[in-house]
């Protein structure tokens, strides 16, 4: 647990399940698992992972998203999400999922209600052992898929800034090459016309082209925006000269949630020392810290936050900094966020 107060804005339901409940949940619908006994499922999920092939990676997602096909199996993994990054010393959460991929569940809105109740009654047992959090849902939209208008429409049916697991934002997930935001331009103005704000995921190849494509639907947020690194020079003083889009990301201070391991993983850069959080950090870009996936990446929000640490040295003022990056933009109602910015300013 870190002494700073975590925020993490970018974690999803369907990548954090306990492997204890995977386990239960299987054995409960005879759902066939790769491996029955717990260390040895959990090493096939971070193998998946670090395969560093986006799509053997995206297939340990048929696994868990199998198992949420239950009114019952999806609340009680979104209650249980929220009481373990409340354990873990976050105080405000951003959780996405894509209710598309829930079809055993109901249609579209009776998803996105089950869930949010789960992550509000998670944020309830949190409080009754001690660990206050705050929680608000990210719905997402498959960018494979050609139902995004639709999610969009019942995202914003769903629009809640002030409530525990209220919905606050439409995202765009799954795989990116290939599928640019522009094909959901759409989908995107009816999120952000419905009044919720808007993040879309770009960290594959084409990179700066997938980032600059996100600002052009309206991201207000980019999801990852690792790549953006190609556009930008590191100076013979160590310091980071700036492509246009980079400047423009810098000076308009455009959100990067950057999922350290996860970009390892997939290959974005080749090690966690090589990753442009640090230098993003250290050149007053407005970054912050993620897990995406902690079951399959085998992380934490306090463990990545200390890789980083301890990767860039970093001091505790910039540790803290990443997490005031992170509550300046959250979706959240300003009620929320003064009060959770205040509790990491202490
Ligand atoms: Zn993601």
């Amino acid at each position: 647990m870190s002494v700073v107060p975590l925020v993490v804005l970018h974690d999803h339901l369907d990548g954090g399940l306990r492997i204890d409940t995977i386990l239960e949940l299987a054995a409960s619908i005879g759902h066939e698992l790769p491996a029955t006994d717990p260390d040895e499922l959990r090493s096939w999920f971070r193998a998946g992972a670090d395969a560093r092939d986006i799509l053997q990676y995206l297939a340990t997602f048929e696994h868990t998203v199998g198992l949420l096909q239950t009114a019952d199996a999806l609340r009680r993994v979104a209650t249980e999400a929220v009481v373990d990054l409340a354990a873990d010393g976050v105080v405000y959460a951003e959780v996405r999922f894509a209710p598309e991929l829930h079809p055993g569940v109901g249609g579209l809105s009776e998803v996105i209600d089950v869930a949010t109740a789960g992550f509000a009654a998670g944020a309830a047992h949190a409080a009754a052992a001690g660990n206050m959090i705050d929680v608000r849902t990210i719905v997402c939209a498959m960018r494979t898929e050609n139902r995004s208008a639709d999610v969009a429409r019942a995202a914003v049916a769903a629009a809640d800034p002030t409530s525990q697991g209220g919905v606050v934002a439409f995202d765009l997930a799954g795989a990116e090459t290939g599928f640019p935001p522009t094909d959901h331009a759409v989908a995107c103005r009816i999120a952000l016309d419905g009044g919720l704000a808007l993040t879309v995921h770009a960290s594959e190849p084409p990179g700066t082209e997938l980032i600059a494509q996100a600002l052009e639907v309206g991201a207000q947020r980019v999801g990852h925006g690792v790549r953006l690194i190609e556009d930008c020079r590191i100076g013979d003083d160590g310091g980071l000269e700036l492509g246009s889009l980079a400047q423009r990301v810098l000076d308009e201070q455009v959100p990067l949630e950057l999922c350290p391991s996860c970009n390892v993983q997939i290959g974005a850069v080749p090690t966690l020392a090589d990753h442009p959080i640090g230098p993003f950090l250290r050149a007053g870009f407005a970054a912050t810290v993620n897990t995406d996936n902690r079951l399959m990446s085998g992380v934490t929000v306090s463990s990545e936050v200390a890789a980083v640490r301890d990767a860039f040295d970093l001091t505790d003022d910039e540790v803290r900094r990443l997490q005031r990056n992170a509550i300046a933009a959250a979706f959240c109602d300003e009620a929320t966020r003064s009060r959770v910015a205040a509790v990491i300013a202490d």
